[in-house]
């Protein structure tokens, strides 16, 4: 892999250990100002990033911004609108017919998942991913053949794997939500979505044909509209693996650009990572967060520090609910007059927009799938030496890991605000009061990438 490169728009600047992460207003340390911090006597002076666009350290890696490149905004469309001919894609339609309903859609995206690892000589190991699942929502409560398409793309490491999906499976739920005879379009619920992660798996599979320092996981689920079937199926299954799941993300309605009132976005893109605040969801959603800073500047990230949409849900859910890093990617702006209705066409998705929605996924994905894992028993101890002042954080070494950085928030900020490098140590004194800010650790690799970050003091979950 070639050595990442500095992102361009980031001033990053040393002082001794310290990397000084602002993006827009580099401020120098001993200012009071709301939003600095002074730095204290005799040691390196510190200063804070503004409170948005922090790229919180991370840098480009030429081979994913290749990656970037190579998504195409027509194939995303060809795919989509082959999903859209099959006229339902209800988990409970036919499964016999060539030419229409669920069957004939998974078949479809298993051979063109098929086709891609053929082109890469056998890279994508393609599978269906079935399971008999009652419909507990229904009346009459039926079992169901709930079949998701999975693409695996092994990693050097295939004991962790990074899950980026989409569902499949459409209805006109606010008509009747197992009405699944009549047209379901699902052009962009989920049509764009899927066809955006079928897109990945192309272009991951060109341009990493032997995989990633991890595996990453195409996945296109089905049921999702009758209650997350096929999502949680598949979390219990890589869970009872034993799996270890780097983070999985869900693309979902993510091609209109159009509100009902008239109101047009197509340059920002919603990230949903759930509570706790130092959990491993909200950890991710900084994480893609960054990314969008460092690789797809222009095209906004706006964090939602929430699971999801008020009263709706996701693929991400029953992961997060397992408690891995979950996040969904949602449109900025959506047109509930066209959403699990007959209206959800082709016509209305904007497949430039979904390509750089797609983009911002092949970032997030490429560089957490090239990470090292994060360093596991993070804890912190307040020092005696200092009186309490200061606090010893410690960590297991992770494997592959050469490296270790130190994150520091106040707890208002919605991101780090500091990145120290500590080297390749176990254990660092942190000068911070952790009484009034948050830590993490992460781990760095020989090629530069960076983990998720692990905050102390742990995350209090509630109880499962
Ligand atoms: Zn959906």
């Amino acid at each position: 892999m070639q050595a990442l490169e500095p992102v361009a728009t980031m001033q990053l600047s040393r002082s001794f250990t310290v990397l000084i992460i602002s993006i827009n207003t580099l401020v120098a340390g001993c200012q009071t100002t709301s939003g600095v911090r002074t730095a204290l006597e005799g040691e390196p002076s510190r200063s804070v990033a503004s409170l948005t666009g922090a790229s919180i350290g991370m840098q480009r890696d030429p081979a994913i911004t290749a990656v970037l490149r190579e998504i195409s905004a027509g194939r995303i469309r060809d795919t989509d609108s082959i999903l859209v001919s099959f006229g339902t894609r209800h988990t409970m339609s036919d499964t016999l017919s060539a030419t229409r309903g669920i069957g004939a859609a998974r078949r479809f995206l298993h051979a063109r998942l098929a086709g891609y690892s053929r082109e890469c000589g056998g890279c994508l190991r393609v599978e269906y991913d079935p399971a008999m699942i009652e419909v507990t929502r229904h009346p009459q409560r039926p079992m169901v053949n709930v079949v998701n398409v999975l693409a695996w793309l092994p990693g050097r490491d295939t004991s962790r794997v990074t899950v980026i999906g989409g569902h499949y499976d459409s209805c006109i739920c606010s008509v009747d939500r197992f009405d699944f005879t009549s047209d379901a379009p699902g052009a962009d619920d989920d049509g764009s979505g899927t066809a955006a992660v079928v897109e990945l798996a192309r272009v991951f599979s060109l341009r990493f044909p032997r995989g990633l320092e991890s595996s990453v996981l195409f996945a296109l689920y089905s049921g999702e509209e009758l209650g997350l079937l096929g999502s949680t199926h598949l979390a219990a299954r890589l869970h009872a693996a034993p799996f270890r799941i780097t983070a999985a993300m869900t693309d979902d309605i993510i091609g209109n650009v159009v509100a009902d009132d008239g109101r047009v976005d197509s340059m920002s893109v919603r990230i949903f990572g759930a509570d706790p605040d130092n959990g491993p969801s909200r950890e991710l959603a900084r994480y893609a967060w960054a990314m969008g800073i460092t690789y797809t500047p222009g095209f906004t990230v706006f964090p939602v520090f929430r699971l999801d949409r008020v009263g709706r849900g996701g693929d991400h859910s029953p992961f997060v609910t397992l408690r891995d890093p979950g996040l969904r990617f949602t449109e900025r702006l959506e047109n509930y007059k066209r959403q699990h209705l007959p209206t959800d066409r082709l016509a209305d998705v904007n497949f430039e927009y979904v390509a750089k929605v797609a983009r911002l996924n092949a970032a997030t994905v490429g560089a957490m799938a090239s990470a090292p894992p994060p360093p596991d028993s993070v804890v912190a101890r307040r020092d005696q030496a200092s009186g309490g002042q200061k606090w010893m954080m410690t960590w297991k070494a992770a494997p592959g890991a050469t490296g270790y950085e130190i994150l520091v928030r106040r707890t208002t900020s919605p991101t780090y605000e500091t990145v120290t490098s500590v080297g390749n140590v176990t254990s660092y004194l942190l000068s911070d009061q952790l009484d009034d800010v948050w830590a993490a650790v992460r781990s760095v690799g020989a090629n530069g990438h960076r983990s998720i970050t692990v905050a102390v003091p742990p995350p209090a979950f509630p109880p499962r």
